[in-house]
């Protein structure tokens, strides 16, 4: 093991110090330290990064609060609407939840976010990781917030030998003994900060970094390899058939997808089945079908190959006419893909 046994309140105080000369300038940060950040911001925000990138979710923050500006705006909105400005965020679960939240703060607390851990988690699709954060970040409230990066901080400056998942309680208890009611908000967020910009997950930039000399990971000289994972199975490959008609003046026929199940509530392209196995390849419109090709997609728990085929003419039959340029905004990725194939498609008719 590494001689080094890490001492928490220099941990501390050097991190914070470091986070007052170096914090990330996001849109969702007013300020330091008393500026607190509006709840309804760090909400939004929190469940936006939630498998997302920064960079990949700023442009939908900054979309989101132009035309949704307070908690109970969005709570006003129809859900089509919300659905459509997440496309391309992907996890659209989060998407209903988000609207389920909006409407419970509107409509149970006036409009104004509870301001405690608890409060907070008693909220409709708020868990357990979004209500320390909103706690800690909005409220300045002592609240263990831990996400991928505090968990890899955790593991290196610990040098936790256990894997992941398994070693998940052990991360979140080391990460609590540093939670105290000094700057809480703050503390939150340098870790996240840290762990994002200098302890990154493949090249941890060590030697700039303000605890250093505190990291066990590092002082056996392979931080990099915190924290340790388990190896996963493989993700299984499903296949299926995507349909893509036009109108032949530049509509194209889209669905609601059902409520419930894989991208539920958003608006979709027909499909067979998707299957490990053979999907049935029946067109559910009838149609003169061109085959276009195929797109890969990849989801959480598995792998999607959509073959493409494609047509001009007929009836949308249950679905309806959408402009292609509206459709493919509005449209969850792997259907866009679906989309542009079958444009492709059409163009080599
Ligand atoms: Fe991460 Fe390196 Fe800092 Fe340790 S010294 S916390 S491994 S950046």
């Amino acid at each position: 093991m590494p001689d080094v046994s890490p001492d928490i309140s220099r941990i501390r105080s050097r991190l914070l110090a470091w986070y007052d000369a170096h914090a990330r300038s996001l849109p969702w940060r007013v300020g330091l330290g008393a500026a607190r950040t509006e709840p309804y911001r760090v909400w939004l925000s929190e469940v936006m990064l939630q498998q997302t990138t920064t960079p990949h979710a700023t442009p939908y923050f900054h979309a989101f609060t132009q035309r949704w500006p307070t908690v109970s705006d969005l709570a006003a909105a129809p859900d089509a609407e919300v659905m459509a400005a997440w496309a391309g965020l992907g996890y659209y679960a989060r998407a209903r939840n988000l609207l389920a939240c909006a409407r419970a703060v509107a409509g149970d607390h006036g409009g104004v976010f509870p301001d405690t851990e608890a409060g907070l988690l008693a909220l409709p699709g708020v868990g357990a990781y979004t209500a320390a954060a909103v706690a800690a970040i909005a409220f300045d409230r002592a609240a263990n917030v831990v996400d991928g990066n505090v968990e890899r901080v955790m593991a290196r400056l610990f040098a936790v030998e256990t894997p992941v998942p398994q070693a998940r309680p052990e991360l979140r208890r080391l990460a609590g003994l540093f939670v105290t009611d000094h700057r809480p908000g703050d503390w939150a967020q340098a870790l996240m900060d840290l762990g994002a910009t200098v302890c990154r997950p493949r090249s941890p930039l060590c030697d700039q970094c303000p605890v250093a000399e505190d990291c066990s990971g590092r002082a056996g000289g392979r931080p990099e390899r915190y924290p340790i994972k388990t190896k996963k199975a493989d993700r299984p490959q499903r296949r299926g058939f995507a349909w893509v008609l036009f109108d032949g003046q530049g509509r194209v026929a889209v669905e609601t997808r059902p409520d419930k199940g894989l991208l539920g509530g958003m608006l979709g392209l027909p499909t067979s089945d998707w299957t490990t196995g053979d999907p049935s390849d029946a067109p559910p419109l009838a149609a003169d079908w061109r085959e276009a090709g195929t797109v890969d997609h990849v989801f959480t728990h598995f792998g999607l190959t959509l073959t493409v085929r494609t047509a001009t003419g007929g009836a949308p039959d249950g679905r309806r006419w959408m402009e292609i340029e509206a459709a493919r905004a509005a449209l969850p990725t792997v259907f866009a893909k679906a989309l542009d194939r079958g444009m492709s498609g059409i163009l080599l008719i």
